[in-house]
């Protein structure tokens, strides 16, 4: 590719709205554009990039025996009737009519249509087991997309379903695409962890995150560094023991109203039977800025009523006041549903003291209840004393010094980047559907599921959030816009740096080298400017002065410096 030919438009200033790093520099270097909020044009630059993951997933779905199709993104209401996910899934399903005013959904993921497509294809043990997979817009109408590709409205996902006759044989396809997924993020040259997440109502451990590590990743994972213990705080949670635990819970604890810091002391406080309209209690705090400071801070304590299932609820699971946790206000809603005016009554007498950056401390005379008239509970008191800052090291059920449940080591806590998904679905769907197959014995089985996703268009994002400096993007070379640039210095002036130029250019391209020749006849500070902010991991530029002494500069994206080297040897730097 010629930069004369190609397109590239590379600003100064990232846009206001920009809250992370990857998105500043994905819209700096031209990689994307913003049309909505959280839709973006993929500009060419982009394009590539994205291509570049497409290719490395489709691979290795391929060679782990995934079959591709592709699935329409627009899809008739009746599937998801069938599931009840059509009513089921709240604001986050985009739905839509057409001219007869009969309904459809655009795509969030398509586990109802493959269920279909299986229950009509799909009629013999013998076809099994089968996956099926696609790359293909998706839309979830997020309540808040933000940072750019990494929660966009619309996006791409890579999204894979397995079939199976039997359990084992599900349990086994599951394990091949979780290895899978490790060549691919192996490939992809990023530093992530695969973490056991939560498999929800199904149960079982058969659901695993992979994690891009980054400072401004929205999930917190949980690991042990001597052991292979990771899982996602949800699910690290749901396995820790109620009750005190780590130095907050502690500290609560200590500072708590007398009589007032039990599950069934709340119940009383509330006056309602325990484990009936008391599901849940939960803290949220909101908005953090980049550097992981929260700028602005809610509180709500929810009283929730016997319509929530909490075992369906992925927040905070409350077995007593020692087990709540913190979850953000938007993971609150994406899970119920529902608007903050709704959740809420949730009002303060008093404004909450903030003591670090994550914990808020507790106060007295809370008013909560429900958003409903009649259903306030006033002057309820959490702790009379606010506890020493360094005594609240996490209000989290699970805090870092814990001992691992493997009895290893102890836990640390990490943020991370969900890149990829992988789930065992059992006969959830099957049966919904009625889905299923003629089994050996002649009989009807419904079909044992899985299904795995890849965030396409989010993990450049993941990748830059990993790789970047004051410059600009680092790439890893697999997913580079391009391998190479070979930046001539003065080819209007110099027919030899013209000539090598063009010469290396060609040799590169002929020996498979994805490069591009600065063509532009930009000035070298502009033009280095543009290649660093964009990052290309591999640079040759190109002098007259070096080519006196038969050599070429060689700069490999990280090195503080050039150096000098044959032309005939560059292929060797940059394969
Ligand atoms: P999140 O917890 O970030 O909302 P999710 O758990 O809802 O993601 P899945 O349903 O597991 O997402 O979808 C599979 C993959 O699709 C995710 O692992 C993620 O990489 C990607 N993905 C999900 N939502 C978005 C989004 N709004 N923008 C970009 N990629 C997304
Ligand atoms: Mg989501
Ligand atoms: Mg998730
Ligand atoms: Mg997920």
């Amino acid at each position: 590719m010629k930069a004369s030919q190609f397109f590239i438009s590379t600003l100064k200033e990232a846009p206001a709205d920009a809250e992370v790093v990857s998105h500043k520099l994905m819209t700096r270097a031209g990689l994307i554009k913003k049309l909505g909020a959280g839709i973006y044009n993929y500009m060419p630059m982009g394009l590539r990039v994205i291509r570049k993951v497409e290719a490395i997933v489709r691979e290795e779905m391929n060679r782990a025996g995934a079959v591709e199709l592709t699935m329409p993104v627009v899809q008739p209401a009746e599937l998801w009737h069938e599931t009840g996910r059509f009513d089921k899934m709240g604001p986050e399903l985009l739905r839509i009519q057409d001219r007869h005013g009969r309904d459809f959904v655009v795509q969030p993921t398509s586990e109802e249509v493959i269920t279909d497509i299986a229950r009509q294809e799909l009629k013999s043990y013998k076809q099994l087991p089968k996956n099926f997979y696609q790359i293909q817009t998706k839309f979830r109408d997020e309540r808040r997309p933000r940072f750019g590709l990494m929660r966009g409205r619309e996006f791409i996902m890579k999204d894979a379903y397995s079939f199976d006759r039997d359990q084992a044989s599900a349990k086994a396809s599951y394990q091949i695409m979780a290895q899978a997924y490790r060549r691919i993020f192996d490939r992809f040259g990023l530093t992530y962890r695969a973490v056991a997440a939560d498999s929800g109502a199904i149960g079982g451990d058969l659901s695993e995150e992979f994690q891009v590590i980054a400072a401004t990743g929205e999930d917190a994972i949980v690991y042990c560094p001597q052991s292979d213990y990771a899982a996602n705080m949800e699910k690290a949670e749901a396995l820790a023991p109620a009750g005190p635990r780590g130095a907050a819970t502690q500290a609560l604890t200590k500072t708590a109203t007398p009589g007032k810091s039990t599950c069934a002391d709340v119940a009383e406080l509330l006056g309602v039977p325990l484990n009936t309209t008391v599901k849940s209690l939960v803290l949220a705090t909101d908005e953090t800025s980049e550097a992981g400071e929260i700028v602005k801070t809610q509180v709500w304590l929810l009283l929730l009523r016997g319509d929530h299932d909490m075992n369906e609820i992925k927040v905070g699971k409350v077995p007593g006041l020692a087990g709540f946790r913190f979850a953000t206000v938007g993971e609150i809603e994406d899970h119920f549903g529902c608007k903050p005016g709704y959740l809420g009554p949730i009002g303060l007498k008093k404004p909450l003291k903030i003591v670090a950056d994550r914990e808020v401390a507790l106060m007295a005379d809370w008013i909560c209840g429900a958003n409903e008239v009649d259903f306030h509970i006033t002057g309820v008191n959490w702790g009379r004393d606010l506890p020493e800052p360094d005594a609240v090291a996490d209000l989290r059920n699970v805090v870092a010094g814990d001992r691992s449940p493997d009895g290893k080591g102890e836990l640390a806590i990490e943020r991370g980047i969900e890149v990829g998904h992988v789930f065992y679905l059992g006969t959830k769907y099957s049966k919904d559907m009625n889905a299923t197959f003629l089994g050996d014995d002649g009989r009807p089985a419904f079909f044992e599921m899985g299904c795995y996703g890849i965030g396409v268009t989010r993990l450049p994002a993941a990748a830059i959030e990993q790789n970047h400096d004051e410059r600009g993007i680092i790439w890893p070379d697999a997913i580079a816009p391009f391998t190479v640039v070979v930046c001539p210095v003065g080819m209007d002036r110099s027919e030899a740096v013209k000539a090598t130029a063009e010469q290396l250019y060609a040799d590169l391209l002929a020996a498979g080298v994805d490069v591009i020749l600065d063509d532009r006849g930009e000035r070298p500070g502009a033009m280095f400017a543009d290649w660093e902010l964009i990052g290309v991991p591999h640079r040759v530029t190109i002098g007259d002065k070096s080519l006196k002494d038969g050599v070429v500069e060689y700069q490999h994206r990280r090195d503080p410096a050039a150096t000098k080297v044959a032309v005939a040897d560059i292929l060797a730097h940059v394969k």
